[in-house]
């Protein structure tokens, strides 16, 4: 019995810790089928509605008159009492044995389904005396002894025939208490007077020893019972949870491929999108070209005539365009990362270094920097072409935001160990960068205001260089605080890996 009201507390549990929870027939029909296959004793399951209508029954048959009962108008007290504290101290009830509109002497339970502060309904069971002692005591014991069960004082149960003289109360007899939430019975066993010979009944002392020793074994069978059964509710939860995680494995499946289909149509878009600059770069290109070409003729074929004014105006026109040409000719770099590729090679880093420096040496006296390279450099693996650009853009930005005051300026080069890892670093003792710009500044056109005073620029080298060191499975960061100079490192995937 104690398996039996826990298995339908369970089930009211189950229910409604489903979200959203599921108040249909439906489901209530295939719970409800589930655990009276299951755990047999129940006379019947029902649902009733918050206002206390018995909506659903389970099975149909022997229950179908049970349907529209309104239990808080139960003419029995015994129902009516328990039902209504149910609803009002929203908890879990059984009622004293009643007779049942089902037939028979029986009780029922009540289990409140509460979701969102509010009762949903009651899950009901129904538990007849008559089938409840079948199912528990052995056939033996129905044949061999005349049973009386009682709740309270109350006779609920009883194998005794009416034509059969009664066993008198001082006859020999085994008395058994037996518990389940919410309920006491006594159990009452007299041995069938026929059973025994009158020598035998005469023999008392033996008779009541081997009446204590059924009684003990029948106690050990039903721990045994008692035991297998929260065994086997242990499996039914196993099972229960194995399941929700297969479908919740299921469902990581499904979104996994959903993310591998955006992420193809993604790349697509991007390659799209490349190219499209690509293109609007060069279009843009032609008209720039003319505008060059025809302030040459200009100056050419009307250079005596051109007052100073219209010369000055002639002079910001060429700026702009040159400035427009530098723009163009960085996005079409951009764009073209990744999407033109040459066969990455391993080289040595010393090498590459010293051609940098070489290209920007006529930078690098006019500001009278000092260069330190660290000895010993490594090899390292991929596009040499790319990775020039890398070293370039980060050396010349070194060497653009050195400061116009700087008493003594340097900038070193080098390579660090980190995690196993080989970083590349380029230091100055420059203007340096504020914190919060450190992701901003590998955004394209993007250029801080104290850059814009002292160089120009057209804030694509450091995008240039993300998109590089990505593409090379590197990362790029950066330490820095405002007059203290910066250092930009990155990193470089090994062949190997
Ligand atoms: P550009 O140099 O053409 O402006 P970049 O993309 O190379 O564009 O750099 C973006 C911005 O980052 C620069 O405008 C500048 O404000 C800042 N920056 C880059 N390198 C340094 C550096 N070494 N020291 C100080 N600021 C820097």
């Amino acid at each position: 019995m104690n398996t039996r009201m826990a298995s339908l507390e369970l089930l009211a549990d189950r229910w409604v810790e489903r979200t959203p929870p599921d108040f249909s027939r439906k489901r209530f029909l295939e719970f409800a089928e589930d655990f009276y296959t299951h755990y047999p004793g129940f006379t019947g399951i029902n649902w009733i509605d918050p206002g206390g209508g018995v909506r659903w029954v389970f099975p149909r048959e022997g229950n179908e008159g049970f349907i529209g009962n309104m239990v808080h108008e139960h003419l029995n007290s015994r129902v009516r009492d328990p039902f209504q504290k149910a609803g009002e101290h929203l908890q879990y009830v059984t009622t004293p044995c009643a007779e049942l509109i089902q037939g028979g002497l029986g009780f029922h339970t009540f289990q409140p389904l509460i979701y969102n502060g509010r009762v949903q309904g009651y899950l009901n069971g129904v538990f007849r005396v008559k089938r409840i002692v079948d199912i528990c005591l052995a056939n033996s014991i129905l044949t061999d002894f005349w049973i009386r069960l009682y709740e309270a004082d109350r006779l609920i149960y009883t194998n005794e025939e009416q034509s059969h003289s009664n066993p008198k109360k001082d006859n020999l007899h085994v008395l058994r208490w037996i518990h389940f939430p919410g309920k006491t019975w006594q159990l009452e066993l007299f041995p069938k007077a026929d059973l025994y010979p009158p020598k035998v009944v005469r023999n008392s002392g033996l008779l009541a020893f081997g009446l204590f020793i059924s009684a003990i074994l029948s106690l050990l069978l039903h721990f045994l019972n008692h035991r297998m059964q929260m065994y086997r509710q242990a499996r039914d939860h196993a099972l229960h949870e194995v399941s929700e995680r297969k479908r919740a494995q299921e469902a990581l499946k499904k979104n996994e491929k959903k993310l591998e289909v955006l992420l193809t149509e993604l790349a697509a878009k991007n390659v799209e999108l490349e190219t499209f600059v690509s293109s609007v770069s060069h279009d843009l290109k032609t008209p720039i070209v003319t505008i060059e070409g025809f302030m040459g003729a200009l100056r050419e074929d009307f250079g005596n005539l051109i007052p100073e004014d219209c010369e000055k105006y002639l002079n910001y026109i060429g700026d702009a365009t040159q400035k427009m040409e530098l723009l163009i000719n960085d996005l079409l770099e951009l764009s073209r990362i990744g999407r033109l590729t040459v066969k990455k090679t391993e080289f040595p880093l010393a090498d590459l270094i010293q051609e940098v420096i070489t290209a920007l040496q006529p930078q690098i006296e006019t500001k009278g920097i000092q260069i330190t390279v660290m000895q010993n450099l490594p090899w390292v693996y991929g596009e040499k072409k790319r990775i020039i650009q890398v070293m370039e853009n980060l050396l010349s930005n070194a060497i653009k935001y050195i400061g116009k005051e700087n008493p003594s300026p340097r900038i070193e080069i080098g390579v660090q160990e980190q995690d196993d890892r080989k970083v590349i670093f380029v230091r100055d003792n420059g203007i340096g960068i504020e914190k919060i710009y450190f992701e901003k500044i590998f955004q394209v056109f993007q250029r801080l205001p104290s850059a814009k005073k002292i160089e120009q620029g057209t804030g694509v080298g450091l995008a240039i260089v993300k998109r590089v060191v990505e593409y090379h499975g590197g990362r790029v960061w950066l330490e820095s605080e405002p007059g203290k100079g910066a250092t930009f490192f990155f990193t470089l995937k090994d062949k190997d890996n």
